[in-house]
């Protein structure tokens, strides 16, 4: 199926870039015409997406974050980085699993699974992750 639109960024992972995404997807989402509950949904799944990159894909480094969205029936969102990637991505995606310690509650992806239709992950040790995010917008 064609996009309606598309729009994609890449940025480094510093932690201010967090917020300039959440944003950037807001004000991209927003000719979807959804519901101020929809794009908070999408706002809060794209600034877990895009932590996870910072904190984990780049611990000690600084790396590329792609973000690309596309409009459709529904809203895809992807985030990608080049990052040291998932071992066990089930694993991962357990609610309370992390490998950040006592600062990290392990709930990202179940927070993006809560708030989403569909979360898929794609990764590669060494290589990176690729996260894609979808939901039905403007469904009022
Ligand atoms: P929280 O999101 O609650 O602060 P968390 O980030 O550890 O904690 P999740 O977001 O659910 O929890 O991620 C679970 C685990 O998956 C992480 O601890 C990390 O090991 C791994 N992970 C997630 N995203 C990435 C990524 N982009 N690159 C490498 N590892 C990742
Ligand atoms: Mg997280």
């Amino acid at each position: 199926m064609k996009a309606l639109n598309t729009v994609k960024i890449t940025f480094p992972s510093r932690s201010v870039n967090e917020g300039f995404a959440r944003s950037a997807l807001s004000a991209f989402a927003a000719q979807a015409d959804p519901t101020l509950d929809e794009l908070a949904d999408v706002k809060t799944a794209v600034s877990e997406a895009v932590t996870n990159c910072i904190v984990h894909a780049y611990a000690n480094t600084i790396g590329p974050i792609t973000l690309t969205a596309a409009l459709y029936e529904d809203g895809t969102l992807r985030v990608a980085d080049k990052g040291c990637g998932i071992p066990d991505v089930s694993k991962a995606m357990e609610p309370l699993f992390t490998t950040g310690g006592a600062e990290r509650a392990g709930l990202g992806f179940a927070v993006m699974e809560s708030f989403m239709d569909s979360v898929k992950v794609r990764s590669a040790p060494g290589k990176g992750t690729r996260v894609t995010l979808s939901k039905r917008l403007g469904t009022r």
